[in-house]
């Protein structure tokens, strides 16, 4: 048996040993059990009586103090409280980190409760759907979330799919509102800010509206010279020439879309090259001015070339021929016969710099930001008819990008243009 019971019998015994003694010796037993034992049972209530004190106010001191049997209950007590006191700690501090982890999450996450009130919410539930934490607690998510299809969604009780709206807030903002249900009844609400996704897959419905409408022209002119032709019986030869001239064309238009689509995708999707080489851009210009005449033909631009040999650029040749072709077919497209193009290579502050001066049309300022994007033209027309695809600076833009430098536009309207491409340092090799 456990020592400290064996006390109390002990004491018991004593007790009860005692009153017979006194009781025998006085004549009156019972009276003197009867006080024995009286305050055993005061002693013992009144440890009783600390004990309740001690559980209804644990902060007010410390546990109370015993001997014996109610010693050790109390030891014991005192251990379980401090035990349960350690574990309700380490819940709250776990309890603390995951509320901080999901503040900190990006997306936002609102907890429900069963009649769907607002019980918790995180800081991005504020920008994504207007949510404040804990000013909104207790309002009805409904009543604050006051968007097209939101209430059937919630109601429906069908959350495989994520509801897509936008920020309460902000327009411009797309959310993807996906809600699981927890516990009894409870809701998790989850918005992520899909707003970036959104805009690229409309870039890409865009993109392959653009690609297909430019596709479709050639290819009905086309169509429609071979279909002419399997009717005709008889044809004459210069008529034929004629025909077979602007099927050329067209076809050559095509090859030309299809070529710059391939060099964007390659620019887009190749990583970004670890091996460069020193690339001689004054003898590659050379070679470009030799093309650039030619397609000047008769429209005799006056074409001059200012280009430092000993500046070599770190990159890549082939890229780097691309977009500098662009540059300078541009210039021959869009400046008026007998116009003067000028291209230089030189040295600057902190790098190098390509520049292609022309005297041509010019460019309006509120088209200038928007002439690296796909498919961008200024006169679409005009553009088609020199042979453009529409596609040539978003290629320059994006060599450049690959090549640590930035392309620079400054333009007047009826007065010219210089399209400028600065290298950095680290990019400039001399020698
Ligand atoms: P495109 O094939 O139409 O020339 P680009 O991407 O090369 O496509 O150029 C986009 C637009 O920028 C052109 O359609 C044209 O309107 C304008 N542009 C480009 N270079 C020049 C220039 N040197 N002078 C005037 N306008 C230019």
């Amino acid at each position: 048996m456990h020592p400290g019971l064996w006390r109390e019998i002990w004491i018991l015994v004593t007790i009860a040993v005692l009153s017979l003694f006194f009781g025998v010796l006085t004549g009156r037993p019972f009276l003197i059990a009867a006080c024995g034992f009286g305050f055993y049972i005061a002693w013992t209530l009144r440890h009783l009586r600390n004990l309740h004190r001690w559980l209804l106010d644990r902060r007010a001191g410390d546990m109370p103090e015993a001997g014996g049997l109610w010693g050790e209950v109390f030891d014991e007590i005192h251990k379980l409280v401090k035990q349960a006191s350690r574990r309700q700690d380490q819940l709250s501090g776990m309890l603390a980190r995951f509320q901080n982890a999901a503040s900190a999450m990006p997306d936002a996450v609102v907890v429900l409760s069963q009649a769907g009130d607002i019980e918790w919410a995180n800081r991005s539930a504020a920008t994504l759907l207007g949510i404040h934490y804990p000013h909104d607690v207790g309002v009805r998510l409904l009543n604050l979330l006051r968007v097209p299809g939101f209430a059937q969604y919630l109601e429906r009780g069908e959350y495989a799919e994520p509801l897509e709206i936008t920020s309460p807030d902000n327009r411009e903002v797309h959310v993807s509102i996906q809600i699981t249900p927890f516990g009894s009844s409870q809701k998790l609400v989850m918005g992520r800010d899909v707003t970036r996704l959104m805009r690229l897959e409309q870039m890409r419905r865009h993109f392959v509206a653009n690609v297909s409408h430019e596709l479709r022209t050639p290819l009905t002119v086309l169509g429609g010279y071979v279909e002419t032709l399997q009717q005709m019986d008889q044809i004459r030869m210069e008529d034929l020439k004629k025909h077979l001239s602007i099927m050329h064309e067209q076809s050559q238009r095509m090859q030309r879309l299809v070529d710059d689509l391939l060099m964007l995708s390659k620019l887009e999707t190749a990583p970004p090259r670890t091996q460069v080489e020193p690339v001689d851009i004054a003898a590659l210009l050379k070679s470009l001015v030799e093309q650039a005449t030619l397609l000047s033909g008769e429209n005799r631009h006056d074409i001059t070339l200012e280009a430092d040999p000993s500046l070599k650029l770190l990159g890549s040749r082939e890229e780097l021929h691309s977009a500098f072709s662009n540059l300078i077919n541009n210039a021959v497209r869009y400046t008026p016969a007998g116009g003067k193009i000028r291209l230089s290579w030189r040295p600057t502050d902190d790098g190098a710099e390509f520049a292609v001066t022309d005297t041509g049309e010019g460019i309006a300022p509120e088209h200038i930001p928007h002439l690296t994007e796909r498919f961008y033209r200024v006169d679409t027309a005009r553009s088609r008819a020199s042979g453009g695809t529409g596609l040539g600076l978003s290629i320059v833009k994006h060599v450049l990008l690959r090549h640590e430098a930035k392309l620079e536009i400054e333009s007047e309207v009826g007065q010219g243009s210089t399209f400028s491409c600065v290298f950095p340092a680290q990019r400039v090799e001399r020698g």
